[in-house]
This record gives structure tokens, sequence and C-alpha cells, in this order.
């Protein structure tokens, strides 16, 4: 399901009939394609006007949205493009949505929301029994929707946890024993040099200001003005670095902050 969310951020207009916004939108939908990792929503209804609205608040939202108007063009663009998440009328004209929904099981394991009305109370069952995740019955509250599109991304996409190993260059960090090494050579931090460290080897290169990296160490101790940041440097050069007076690893910016050496 990573997909080829490259291949996509380009184009606008899409293939086969999918997706003909009538309206003069591509200026916000192109900005929101030069997002990184913008997932992709694709929604499968015949009726134009629900799938506008449906569209535009999964956009407001911050997603990538297509519309298909009919099952063989959702498998197509399901099978050439891999969106992260489809929504999926089950009234659709020729090819159903039931039929779709199975056909999409075949291959893939993209997670599905289905649209039903009331009179397809029982096809709700089937759906969710042929792999379908959730549905939502019509006429519903579109913000309904985006919050069960929101509910199932949390579900398959759960925060990962921070790693607890940082690597850069020859500097590792242990978060949960809180221990530094330099080129394997165990240091003692105390929790406010590990702090400060960590900030800084987790994006080596980027230069951070001493009130960013107060920032990131506050809460650990009372002094909180901006010279703490040049003592806690001080220290951990003395305890990291082979020549503090020459460091190496933690590389002063002139008149900015700090970085760690890319
Ligand atoms: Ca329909």
């Amino acid at each position: 399901m990573a997909g080829d969310t490259a291949a996509v951020v380009c184009h606008g207009n899409l293939k086969n009939g999918i997706d003909a916004p009538t309206d003069n939108r591509e200026p916000r939908r192109s900005q929101a394609h030069q997002k990184i990792n913008v997932k992709q929503i694709l929604v499968v209804e015949d009726e134009t006007r629900i799938a506008r609205i449906v569209r535009d608040y999964l956009e407001r939202a911050g997603y990538r949205v297509a519309v298909a108007g009919n099952g063989s063009d959702a498998l197509v663009f399901a099978r050439s493009r891999h969106p992260d998440l489809i929504v999926l009328d089950l009234g659709l004209p020729q090819m159903d949505g039931l039929e779709v929904t199975k056909a999409l099981r075949k291959q893939s394991n993209v997670p599905i929301i289905m649209l039903t009305a009331r009179v397809e109370e029982s096809d709700k069952v089937i759906g969710l029994e042929l792999g379908a995740d959730d549905y939502i019955t019509k006429p519903f509250s579109p913000k309904e929707l985006v919050a069960r599109v929101r509910a199932v991304f949390r579900r398959i996409d759960p925060l990962p946890e921070p790693s607890a190993i940082i690597r850069a260059g020859d500097v590792e960090l242990d978060r949960t024993r809180m221990q530094v090494s330099v080129q394997g050579r165990r240091i003692d931090a105390t929790p406010t040099e590990f702090e400060l460290l960590a900030t800084l080897t987790r994006q080596p290169g980027r230069v951070f200001t001493r009130a960013q990296l107060l920032d990131a160490i506050r809460g650990l101790e009372a002094e909180s003005f901006d010279r703490a940041v040049d003592v806690h440097v001080k220290n951990l050069r003395r305890k990291l670095e082979p020549d503090p007076r020459n460091p190496r690893y933690v590389l002063t910016v002139y008149g900015v902050g700090y970085k760690f050496a890319e």
C-alpha cells in the first residue's frame, strides 16, 4: 500500500474519465500535491454532486482525492495508483459496489469505507464480509465521513514510536538506557546533555538556535537562559569530543547556535 505517491504527485486530471473537476480548483490541488506523504483517497461515486461534496471535505481535511464514476474506472485506478483508502458507494451503475469490493480485495488490502443507502442495509453486511473496513449510511454528514476516514488511518498507521536508538556518525544514543557512546566508548551524559545531543543528532546538519535547543531541554531544569545551552554544550564536548577545543561532532554556528556534524 506504500504506493507510487511520486507518480501521482504531478498529474492533475486523471485518465479514464476519472476525476473531472468542473470548477477551477487547480491552484489548491497542486499545492496539496507538493506535500509529501499526503494520503490519497479514491472516491467511487456516480452521483457527481455527492462525489464533489465528499471530495471537497476530504481535500479540506488535507487528503488528495481522485474521483471515479464507476467500478471499472475505480479498479483501474486502484491497480495503477494504489490509493491509501477508497470511499466506495455501493449503488453504482454496471458493476455494483459489492462486486467492486470483491475485485479490490483480490488485488489489495486497501482500506474501504462503503457508502450505503438505507435500502442497501443488508448489502453493508455482505460488504463487511467481503472485506470492507467500515460503512456509512446515506444521507451522511461529510464531517462524519472525514472522521471515519481519519479513524481508519489511525487504526492502520499508529504514530511510530520515536526510535530508541539514534545514530549519527560515530555517536550513538540509546534512549531507553539514556546512554551515549562515541566510537563505541560510553560517555556519561546528564539528562540535559542527553536531550541536547538527541535533538542535534536526530537531524545532523540542521542548525538549531540556542532558543530552540533551550526548548528541547526545558522542563529538565529550571535555568532558562540562552547561555545555559552554551554551558551544556561545553560540558558535552568535554565528554564527547576527542579535542573539545576543536569539536568535530557538535559544531558552533556563529551568531546562531549549534548543529551536529553531517
Ligand atoms: Ca450511487
